[in-house]
């Protein structure tokens, strides 16, 4: 068979630990073979970043905005033993949060859902994506604890002077404050992001807040979604047939867990923190979570929301057998290749994209799986298999397609 051309390449960002091991497997077992690979690869290896300063990562994303597509292996995020283990010239930010800041973009996550493994929530029949706006609020909050009999006010300073708005004043026994900001700059970003991908993915889109009793700062993100959706939005919302819908947040969880799924949940910094961990909970494994970042000028950048799974990757240091489900990492390979597709017009490449998950899915509801999966499953007659067995069954039902 002659493999899939791929014209322009996306850009391959390799991470570290077990999720480097498994993006080796991935690439030669279940991409290699079957199309002519072109990538333009960074190593954000914890080791690379460190022999660059961190300048590998800023190139990458910079890469991403020149080629549109990118798909990142997990990476670690040093803290102060990762600091000591690896030796460091210094404790580097985030790679996710440098490549966020850079190209602006909001995650969307959403699981991959098999037969044999059930949502918590019976209702549930497709995935539910969660969008977090990942800028400012409580995350960069400016906090006081109160002495007793003090009084605490905001200040808003401009050219015309200061305004005082008072806002509390403390008995003998003080308290606490705290101050928080967001910009229109930035939610006028996530909105146009949330917008974007479920015109993209032809889904509903809800958003809630709390702005009955935040009057002016939860409703200012209201009234932000509401133009940008009339402006820019809706006549595509219509011609598609979905649906943008505001809620207040009390009401959507209500909604949200009676619903059957298949919808995008945008949520504020804080609101989307806690309710993807309850989404990717009660849809069964964190294996089996896809994530996407999506940017505002039309970026993708797809990766797995787990980590680097460092607990198999010591065993697998010590030779010992590991079972580590690689589901979402093929998913971010698959959506990475799919968008190249879709922006160059390359049917066969989207085409491979929906035959890969689909022989993926197939391993799966066939029984065989890896480790985490076997312990959810209500199927019979699983097999427990390792790491790179996974992926080689993956292969024999690809092959079957292609040979
Ligand atoms: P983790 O996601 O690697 O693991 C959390 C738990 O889930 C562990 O019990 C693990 O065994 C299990 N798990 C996760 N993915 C699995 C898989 N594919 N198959 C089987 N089990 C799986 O998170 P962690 O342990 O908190 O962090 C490990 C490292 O990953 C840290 O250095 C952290 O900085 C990094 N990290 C990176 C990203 C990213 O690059 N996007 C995200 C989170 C954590």
């Amino acid at each position: 068979m002659e493999k899939i051309q791929m014209p322009v390449p996306l850009v391959e960002m390799d991470g570290d630990e077990m999720t480097r091991i498994i993006w080796q497997e991935i690439k030669k077992e279940l991409l290699e073979p079957f199309v002519a690979l072109n990538t333009e690869y960074y190593d954000l290896g914890l080791p690379h970043r460190d022999a660059t300063g961190d300048q590998v990562t800023v190139d990458a994303a910079n890469a991403i905005k020149k080629y549109g597509v990118g798909v990142k292996c997990a990476t670690i995020t040093p803290n102060a033993d990762r600091v000591k283990e690896y030796n460091l010239k210094e404790m580097y930010k985030s790679p996710n949060g440098t490549i966020r800041a850079m190209l602006d973009g909001t995650v969307f996550r959403a699981p991959i859902l098999v037969k044999g493994i059930h949502p918590s929530v019976r209702t549930w029949e497709a995935p539910i994506t969660i969008a977090r706006h990942a800028f400012g609020d409580v995350y960069k909050d400016t906090e006081a604890k109160v002495p007793g009999g003090a009084k605490v006010e905001l200040v808003v300073t401009d050219e015309n002077g200061e305004t005082r708005l008072p806002v509390y004043s403390y008995n003998e026994n003080g308290g606490i404050a705290l101050s928080m900001y967001n910009t229109v700059d930035s939610i006028s970003s996530f909105a146009r992001s949330c917008f974007s991908f479920a015109v993209d993915t032809k889904q509903d889109l809800w958003f809630s807040t709390k702005d009955t009793i935040s009057k002016k700062y939860d409703h200012t993100f209201k009234d932000i979604f509401a133009e940008i959706y009339e402006n820019e939005f809706k006549a595509k919302f219509e011609e598609l047939g979905i649906e943008y819908f505001y809620t207040l947040i009390d009401d959507a969880v209500a909604r949200v867990i009676r619903s059957k799924g298949g919808f995008i949940w945008a949520l504020k910094n804080y609101d989307g923190d806690v309710m993807s961990d309850m989404v990717a909970t009660a849809f069964g494994s964190l294996a089996m979570m896809t994530s996407v970042l999506v940017s505002p000028y039309g970026y993708y950048e797809y990766e797995a929301a787990h980590g680097t799974v460092t607990r198999h990757y010591y065993r697998h240091q010590k030779g010992e057998e590991t079972s580590t489900n690689s589901m979402a990492t093929i998913f971010a390979w698959s959506g990475a290749l799919r968008k190249r597709g879709e922006m160059d017009k390359n049917a066969a490449l989207m085409q491979f994209a929906d035959d890969l998950e689909a022989a993926s899915i197939a391993t799966i509801e066939e029984g065989v799986m890896t480790k985490d999966l076997a312990l959810l499953t209500e199927l019979d007659n699983v097999k427990a298999v390792n790491t790179v067995d996974f992926i080689r069954e993956i292969r024999k039902r690809l092959e079957k397609k292609y040979n």
